[in-house]
Parts: structure tokens; sequence; C-alpha cells
């Protein structure tokens, strides 16, 4: 039988955006067709981001530990070696048991699963250009989810070797002995991190006088004194404005500074949407200056018809937004409602420890003049984090003065971004400081000290 080529509804993009989409609007009983150029489904995210980054990060923190953090414990293990292809070789397994494991849910939702290139071309139409010949699909719906990709510098280009994107810095086939990463944001840190634990020399150069810009800056400056500590060497406040490639190494060309020598660069800093070559101008989608997909508050797009999510249109480039987005898109066209409360979108940077945040920093507070309270807590006083040897880091809470509702929270410390989701759902459900303070916490749990913190906001935390 000759498969179906209308749908209700067709995702281009099978990253974290567009295949939880599809399977909303499955589940909402709709015919749907998920175009993916990649034959893995999971996009960027799954296949070359957040989760190999993550199997990396889990396993380079084992390698350090054993290395060395097992001082005062009682253990001792003698002759501890890296097996980088091994190490690889674990995160490509795990990338691709979920990616297979997202083909079983498509399966089982029976949605089409389409393996080539969309374009729209022209209302109603895509078409999709793979291996074989172009195929057309037509729908009532069409929802843009192709996410974005990296980003570089002007006067640098990525040559996939020796200047890379975080793509290609995921699978080294070495431990590069001087590595040199542009940008302090998310990918920097993490990748900075994984590749120092594994031998590597590593320089973070980052314009600002400051790391992970947007985040709450007293976490931020905790964690740059954290980091240093662990051996990351910084030079803040350097304006990178080319790379050269020599023989035998690379020069990163800084204003006003002198050039720093190293055998492979990372680039990383920000990504770019993913809008290019997709047919928008057969059905009038606009984009902005910068090619983010312009869409309303409900994801529609100026083509009719024509909706978009995830990091094609802009926001914090997160795959749980564009999750969410996805979610929100898919029943406001189905069923009339959806939402995405955007101001408790939770971030975590994987850091040792973690760093993880959610609702206003307390910059943005002081900018706008909203008067609030704050309560900390250090990981220091907390018995479950000192039992475990993971002391570095606080909670932070912040509270409206006057109602005590929560506005934010943030975190440094272990386990944080699991940490993060209790006060998502405090702040999600409208929570104010005393509430949190007045949930009872097992005991003993590094959760505590987000208790300790909100009773904080009311000068009466206990252990501290
Ligand atoms: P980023 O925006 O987090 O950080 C980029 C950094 O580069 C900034 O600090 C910026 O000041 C710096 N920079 C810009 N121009 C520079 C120059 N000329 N010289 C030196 N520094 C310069 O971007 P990223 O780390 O590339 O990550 C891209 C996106 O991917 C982010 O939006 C992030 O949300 C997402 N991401 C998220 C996670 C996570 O959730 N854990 C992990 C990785 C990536």
């Amino acid at each position: 039988m000759e498969k179906p080529s209308h749908f209700d509804l067709i995702v281009i993009g099978g990253g974290p955006g567009g295949y939880v989409a599809a399977i909303r609007a499955a589940q909402l009983g709709k015919t749907v067709a998920c175009v993916e150029s990649e034959p893995q489904l999971g996009g960027v995210c799954l296949r070359v981001g957040c989760i190999p980054s993550k199997a990396l990060l889990e396993s380079s923190a084992l390698y350090e530990t054993a290395r060395g953090g097992f001082a005062g414990r009682g253990i001792v293990a003698d002759n501890v070696s890296l097996d980088l292809p091994a190490m690889l070789d674990h995160k490509t397994t795990v990338v691709k048991t979920l990616a297979a494991g997202i083909d079983g849910l498509f399966k089982k939702r029976k949605i089409t699963r389409v393996l080539g290139r969309g374009r729209l071309d022209g209302p109603g139409r895509v078409v999709v250009e793979g291996k074989g010949a172009a195929q057309t699909l037509t729908a009532d719906f069409v929802l843009l989810a192709t996410g974005s990709l990296p980003a570089t510098l002007p006067g640098i280009e990525l040559d996939g070797d020796r200047v890379v994107s975080s793509t290609e810095a995921l699978s080294f086939s070495d431990v590069p002995s001087r590595l040199v990463v542009i940008g302090a944001g998310y990918i920097g840190l993490e990748l900075g991190t994984v590749w120092r634990r594994l031998g590597s020399q590593v320089t973070v150069l980052e314009y600002l006088d400051r790391i992970l810009p947007g985040m709450d800056s007293e976490l931020a400056a905790e964690g740059l004194k954290i980091f240093k500590k662990q051996g990351l060497d910084f030079r803040l406040g350097s304006r990178v404005t080319g790379v050269r490639t020599l023989k035998k190494a690379v020069e990163i060309e800084i204003e006003g500074a002198d050039p720093v020598r190293c055998d492979r660069v990372l680039v990383a800093v920000g990504r770019k949407p993913n809008s290019q070559n997709l047919g928008l101008e057969t059905v009038g989608v606009q984009t902005d200056k910068r090619g983010f997909i312009t869409v309303d508050a409900e994801f529609r797009t100026t083509a009719p018809g024509v909706y978009a999510i995830g990091d094609v249109i802009g926001g914090a480039m997160l795959a749980h937004k564009a999750e969410e987005e996805g979610v929100a898109c898919v029943e406001q066209i189905i069923t009339g409602h959806g939402h995405v409360n955007y101001g408790v979108i939770p971030g975590v940077v994987y850091t040792e420890p973690e760093i993880a945040t959610v609702g206003q920093t307390e910059d943005a507070l002081k900018q706008s003049n909203r008067k609030y309270r704050k309560g900390t807590f250090p990981f220091l006083a907390n018995g479950r984090a000192k039992a475990g040897g993971h002391t570095d880091g606080l909670v932070k809470i912040l509270a409206d003065e006057e109602t005590d509702r929560i506005l934010g929270v943030h975190i440094i410390g272990p386990h944080a971004g699991e940490l993060i989701a209790e006060a998502a759902a405090a702040m999600e459900f409208g929570a104010s400081s005393e509430d949190l303070a007045r949930v009872c916490h097992a005991h003993p749990t590094l959760a505590e000290a987000v208790k300790e913190a909100a009773l904080a906001v009311d000068r009466r935390a206990i252990h501290f």
C-alpha cells in the first residue's frame, strides 16, 4: 500500500521541539509526518549536543575522580588510565539507543517519518529531497522546528579539524594538549571542563568581564572562582578577532593582547537560527534581521497554516523550551488552548558543580527596581553535601518583598540541575518562600539546602 502523502500536520525537524510536537499531535488524534534530514531522530540535542556532552561530562568526571578524587576516602585506585576511543564509543551507544527510542515512539504513535531535507513549496506543500527522487507532501498545517546552527565570528572559519564547533569537540580523536575555547557560555564551560578533565590545558577567552552572561552574576562569580581552582585558565575581557592556522598550531588573535597558541580551538560564541533554504519565501514566512522566524504568541508565522517553534524562533536556545513550545503550539492548533510560561524555564550548566537557575536574576530585579528579599544557604552547611564531599556552592532564593512570592531561584552546587525542578514546580504554583520553607524535606538530602535558603529569606535558616 502506498503511503499517504497528505497529513493533518507536517513537522519539519526531528529535534526535541519537532519530535515532541509530532507525538503530541498524534496523541490528539492527528495524522502526522515528521521530516528530518539526519538518519537519527533527536536533533542537535540528542545527536551532537545535550546528550553526548552529558555522556562525556559523566565519563570524564569519573575519570578525574578515579585519578585523584578518592583521597582521604579509603579507596586506592592505582594505574588509572584513559581509553578515549572506548569513552567515545559509550557516548555513541547512548545516542544510538536514545535515537532508536524515538523511532519506537513514532511507530507506536503511527507517525510517518520522512528521511530527507524538507522545504516549503507553496501553501500546504512540503518538498522533501533525500537520496532518491524528491517527494511532495501536503498538509493542513506545517510546523517549522529546524533549530539552530553553530555561529562563528567574522575572521574565523570553522575547518572541522583544528578550528571547530561543539559538534567536532565531542569527538576529538586524541586529547589536545592545549585547547582554547572562545566563549565562556554553556558550551565553552561544559566542553572546556570535559577536555580539562581528560588532560588538556584549557584556556577560555571571553569577550565580557564575566562568564555565563544572562545568568545571575553572583553565581557566575562563584562559578568562576571554582572553575579557576579546577585549572581552567580564564582570560576575561578578551575580544577574539581572528584565528590563523599555522603548520603545527593555531594562533588566536585577541584585540589589544598577545596572540595565544594552541593545538585546537573550540568556537562557542552562540548559535544562529537554521532558517535558510526552507522555502519560506514561497508562502511569505518572515524572519527578523538575524534570521529568526517571526511568530505571534501562538507560534503562527506570517503565512497562514505555518507555525514555528524552538531555536529557529529565538529566545532561550534550550531543548526543554523547544519541547514546551512544541506541545503548546500543537495544542493551540488542535484544541485552541496552549501556553508556555516563559517566566519559569530553568537553565542548567552541567559543570561540576552544576549551575541551575529559574526565574529572574538578582541583577534583573535590581535593574527593574523591584523590591525583593533574598535568602542564601551554602552547601558547606548541608550534611549530605558534606558526606559526599561536594560542599562548593550555594542556593539563593529571591522573593517579592511585599507578597513573598518567589521570583527567582539560583543554585550552584551538587546536582543543582535536579534541585532546580522543585523551585520550578513551586514557581509554577505561585509559591511564596514561606510555602517552600514549610515543605518537609527528607533528611539528609541536598534539597534541604533549598528549604534552608527559603527559611533564610525570612532570616530563620536553622543550620546557618
Ligand atoms: P552562549 O551564548 O551561552 O555563550 C557565548 C559566549 O561567547 C558569551 O559569553 C559571549 O560573550 C562570548 N563571545 C561572543 N563573541 C566573542 C568574542 N569575539 N570573543 C570572545 N568571546 C565572545 O553560547 P554557546 O555556549 O555557544 O551555546 C549556544 C547555545 O546553546 C546557548 O544559547 C545555550 O543556551 C545552548 N546550550 C545549552 C546547554 C545547556 O542547556 N546545558 C548546553 C550547551 C548549549
